[in-house]
């Protein structure tokens, strides 16, 4: 393990230097209380550190009530090593956030051994912050996982409903138009019946990617299940989310032949939220709307 040592007299710093030397320590050098701050500005620097008090430039308190107010201030071991040892200078050391206080002059084997418990605190911490950081990834991979359709990679239909109630509540309040456009693969049994389900599942894929390139960063495209998909625009019309629905349905009708071989088109409802309408109710309207383009013909956009 790394330790800094800090100690402005030539000799003395020797000295620690040997005791430490050859004890599984990596020692590095400091003959200043500033060049031992850059030390512990660089990345990778130690965190067991045995500062000498009186230095010129920063003192070892000094340095240490710097430390401690880094935000990972609580993972460093220091030792003050001075001919100061009052009392009130110890006090003022420990309070100051030094961990350790050993007076000079010291025993080399206490020295080290007082070290040896820095050490050992030092990695319990290390791998306690180890195991907190694969904690909060796996975390993140978790909420992620927790919201994503595993296949698209849009947004779930969990996702969808926590937001639509976010988003109803707040066009409520504020007063902004808020529109939904759901969409269906048309005939999309026959494509899995025909060209077998992983072509199906290339064909959901394709959507989503036409969804995602689609849609606005603040839109909201979600698989809802099966091959039928649900997007929810804020602050938009049902005019203006007409018009991506059709962005959408033009897309589809071109894309998917080309990157599939399957010539697969979608229909689409479009309707925006009326006075007082909750996020269920918009649902069910979007739904009428998208079976009102199946009736009449499939591969279009109906506004409900
Ligand atoms: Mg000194």
């Amino acid at each position: 393990m790394k330790i800094l040592i800090a100690e402005d007299d030539f000799i003395s710093r020797k000295m620690l230097e040997k005791i430490f030397s050859g004890h599984g320590y990596e020692i590095i050098s400091a003959s200043d209380g500033d060049e031992a701050w850059r030390i512990l500005e660089e990345p990778e620097h130690p965190h067991l550190l045995i500062l000498d008090w009186m230095m010129p430039g920063l003192t070892g308190v000094q340095i240490v009530q710097r430390l401690r107010k880094r935000p990972n201030g609580h993972s460093y071991y220091t030792i003050i090593l001075t001919a100061l040892d009052t009392p009130t200078d110890i006090s003022f050391a420990l309070d100051g956030g030094a961990d350790e206080f050993v007076p000079k002059p010291y025993h080399a084997d206490v020295l080290r051994s007082r070290a040896n418990v820095g050490r050992r605190i030092v990695s319990l911490h290390e791998s306690l912050s180890e195991k907190m950081r694969l904690l909060e990834e796996a975390n993140i991979t978790i909420s992620r996982q927790a919201a994503t359709d595993e296949l698209t990679n849009l947004y779930n239909r969990r996702f969808f409903n926590e937001n639509i109630m976010k988003s109803v509540s707040a066009a409520k309040r504020y007063q902004f138009p808020l529109s939904l456009i759901m969409a269906d693969i048309d005939k999309f049994k026959v494509v899995n019946d025909t060209h077998g389900h992983s072509a199906g599942d290339q064909v959901l894929k394709v959507f989503a990617n036409i969804l995602r390139n689609t849609a606005r960063t603040e839109d909201i495209s979600a698989r809802w299940g099966g091959e039928e998909f649900i997007i929810l625009l804020t602050h938009t019309s049902c005019e203006g989310a007409a018009v991506m629905a059709e962005r959408v349905r033009r897309l589809m009708e071109s894309e998917c032949f080309r990157i599939t071989s399957i010539a697969v088109t979608v229909s689409l409802g479009v309707v925006e939220r009326q006075n007082d309408e909750d996020a269920e109710a918009l649902i069910k309207r979007a739904d009428k709307a998208l079976y009102c383009a199946k009736d009449e013909g499939r591969n279009r956009v109906v506004l409900g």
